[in-house]
């Protein structure tokens, strides 16, 4: 495929994900781009000089075709795929939203770094990046299926910490607050409700989060940064932000 390291990126094909293909591949990755529109997909593995290939995160055989197509040695996996939908209190909460939410974040993550696991040893030096969100820290008044799932995403990554000790493998958990992505669009199925979420304040970018992900796997083998939260200067936490006008 190509004499550079290889990165494999899922949710490539927007947002975070998209803005970290463009960033990894400007660090001297060959980046693997996988989501369901992989359409736009193929569009930034041309700008970049990548590959672009079909996932689904939610279907077993998507992820074993994806991870059959994938080189044999993956220096860089970016767990991003993932999202949220629905903002309800829990007496309300849409069930069928909160099994969408646990299979993309929490078993879509597990499938994918369970298939890639091998092809990461075999570069003598992985790094497996997961995002996961300031939604990982705490609970927050109507987000409880984002929470319980981002949380159950974290406790996924933090315990491989622990079990593959030892392994040339660093993890590193990435957990963004408020990025202005298609992320409140996806949750909330509505633009002007989605453009309310970020009004008055100056959100993340995209490439903010990306530019972070990039100085990560770009350390030294034995420098590991475990944790790292990143937040607009406008947001406390998930409950609390400072608004203009
Ligand atoms: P986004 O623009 O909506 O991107 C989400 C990505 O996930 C898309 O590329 C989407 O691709 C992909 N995806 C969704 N379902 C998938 C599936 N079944 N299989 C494969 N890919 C799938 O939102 P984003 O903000 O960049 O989100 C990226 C990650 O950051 C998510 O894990 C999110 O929870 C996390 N995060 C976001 C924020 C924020 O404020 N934006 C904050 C903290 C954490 P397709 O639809 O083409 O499959």
């Amino acid at each position: 495929m190509s004499d550079r390291p290889i990165a494999v990126v899922t949710g490539a094909s927007s947002g975070i994900g998209a803005a970290t293909a463009r960033a990894l591949a400007a660090a001297g990755f060959h980046v693997v781009l996988g989501a369901r529109r992989v359409d736009r997909c193929e569009a930034i593995a041309e700008e970049v000089d990548g590959t672009a290939l079909p996932l689904d995160v939610t279907d077993r055989s998507s992820v074993a075709e994806f991870v059959a197509a994938v080189p044999e040695s993956v220096r860089v996996l970016v767990n991003n795929a993932g999202g949220a939908k629905g903002l309800e209190p829990v007496e309300e909460a849409d069930e069928a939203d909160w099994t969408w939410m646990f299979e993309v974040n929490v078993l879509g993550t597990l499938r994918v770094v369970q298939g890639l696991l091998p092809k990461l040893r075999a570069s003598g030096d992985g790094h497996i990046v997961t995002v996961t969100s300031i939604a990982a820290l705490a609970p927050y008044d109507k987000g409880a299926g984002y929470t319980g799932a981002k949380h159950a995403q974290a406790m996924l990554h933090r315990t491989l910490r622990g079990e593959l000790l030892g392994e040339p493998i660093r993890l590193t958990e990435i957990l963004p607050g408020m990025v202005e992505t298609e992320f409140s669009l996806v949750r909330l199925g509505d633009q002007e409700k989605a453009d309310d979420v970020y009004k008055g304040l100056t959100p993340l970018t995209a490439e903010d989060v990306a530019d972070v992900i990039a100085f990560a796997t770009t350390r030294p083998s034995h420098v590991n940064l475990d944790q790292i939260v990143l937040k607009p200067r406008a947001q406390a936490d998930a409950m609390r932000a400072y608004r203009e006008g």
